[in-house]
């Protein structure tokens, strides 16, 4: 028996060691110690870590690349970037916006990055950001996995046209309903928008994935409304609430009544560590408040945790690298996440737990899957996010599409090593 590719002794998320897969046509065919069949092509992870490819449930890829267009967000806030998102609108081109997705997919792809969840902005309805991104999601099927969210940047209710572009935007085939209740003009507009939003994803079997409380407002309740319109519309395990920062400054007695009413909608939750750090607070003297959603707390509930980026080089984020390590680097920082169990879990939250949400088929390392996988020059999820080493190999469908070399400084100092290689540092229990 011939495979197509062998990758020989890997260790896998799940804490196995010395694993070889199997690999025939686009799919995984075997996973286990000792394999000694042939196989066209042999890879030898030499105790590297293989993981399934990483998955980015929250970007806007209508505005990836765009920073310094038309001028830098001056306040570093959100409502600065929402205005200045809305004066570079009307420049867009889908010929731009098209070749900037192009150039950060390239840039996801070298990273591993193999599955997107992209808001597009329906605020215009012209809809030329929804035109690009539908193309963009065709162009880069072979090699990564793009589902779009119809996202009313400027309110469904509080722009006239929201409401409207959005149903179309749906009809043309962008997959997920999209919200932003707190930016609606009154918290009742918010309401209102969250209960039509469901009701349209729940008429045409959609999933939901809302902007819900990207705020410091201790006050806010939108996080709530948006659990019980879930359960209302029938709309378990298809609903994510995206952000959630509201609940970093809630109440601890109101938030204890509102985390099992999300595990009872079974809700999903995406916060985005690395903007939200740089966006919140920001109406803070000292002490100024990270806020990131309750993480752990959530955990503990059992509610799926899936950590997004959002935003690389755009009008809210002039950071970004396309790597989801970085966004579980911070995460473990901001949420004190520090042991090896906590960052297994943060491993998780950038690769299984994004792919049920976005309701991947085929996602994972076991027989009969997708061959989609990445080798790390590192040994196990705490040491990657540790490390967010080189990406040696990416393979998607049984074909290597990206490769680095590994890291490896040269040393020039008498009486000690010639070479650095960074994965090798850490004692065996540090991990
Ligand atoms: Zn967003």
């Amino acid at each position: 028996m011939t495979f197509d590719l062998l990758i020989r002794g890997a260790n896998l998320p799940d804490g196995r060691v010395n694993q070889d897969i199997a690999i025939r046509g686009a799919r995984i065919e075997a996973v286990e110690p000792g394999i000694t069949a042939e196989a066209r092509e042999v890879i030898e992870a030499e105790g590297h870590l293989l993981s399934p490819p990483f998955v980015d449930p929250h970007f806007h890829m209508d505005a990836t690349l765009s920073l310094g267009l038309p001028r830098m967000n001056v306040s570093g806030t959100l409502l600065e970037g929402i205005a200045l998102w809305g004066e570079l609108r009307p420049t867009l081109t889908r010929e731009a916006v098209v070749e900037r997705a192009l150039r950060y997919c390239d840039l996801a792809v070298s990273k591993g990055l193999l599955a997107v969840r992209s808001h597009v902005d329906v605020s215009d309805p012209k809809l030329v950001t929804v035109e690009a991104l539908l193309e963009v999601r065709e162009r880069v099927a072979d090699y990564l996995d793009l589902q779009l969210v119809a996202f009313p940047q400027d309110g469904f209710y509080r722009c006239p046209e929201a409401e409207e572009a959005l149903v179309r935007a749906l009809d043309m085939g962008v997959e997920v309903v999209g919200g932003i209740p707190h930016f609606e003009r009154t918290m009742e507009d918010g309401r209102a928008s969250v209960e039509a939003l469901c009701r349209i994803a729940a008429d045409r079997g959609l999933r939901v994935d809302m902007h819900c409380d990207e705020t410091d407002d201790p006050m806010s309740r939108h996080v709530e409304t948006l659990a019980a319109q879930t359960v209302r519309f029938g709309l378990q395990g298809r609903v994510a609430g995206s952000h959630l920062t509201s609940m970093h400054s809630m109440d601890n007695y109101y938030v204890s009544k509102l985390l099992p009413l999300m595990a009872e909608a079974e809700m999903a939750a995406i916060p985005n560590p690395l903007i939200n750090m740089m966006l919140q607070g920001r109406h803070d003297t000292y002490p100024k408040r990270r806020g990131l959603t309750r993480i752990p707390e959530m955990l503990a509930h059992g509610i799926p945790v899936a950590l997004g980026q959002d935003c690389v080089l755009d009008p809210w984020y002039s950071m970004g690298t396309g790597d989801l390590l970085d966004v579980a680097h911070m995460a473990v920082h901001a949420t004190q996440m520090g042991s090896a169990v906590d960052k297994t879990v943060l491993f998780d939250a950038v690769t299984e737990v994004p792919a049920r949400v976005m309701g991947l088929e085929g996602y994972g390392l076991a027989p009969g899957c997708h061959a989609d996988m990445v080798l790390l020059q590192g040994r196990d999820p705490a040491e990657a996010i540790r490390l967010r080493p080189n990406r040696l190999k990416v393979i998607r469908r049984g074909k290597v599409i990206a490769e680095t070399a590994p890291e490896r400084s040269r040393l020039g100092l008498a009486g000690r090593p010639d070479t650095v290689d960074p994965a090798s540092y850490a004692p065996n229990a540090a991990s």
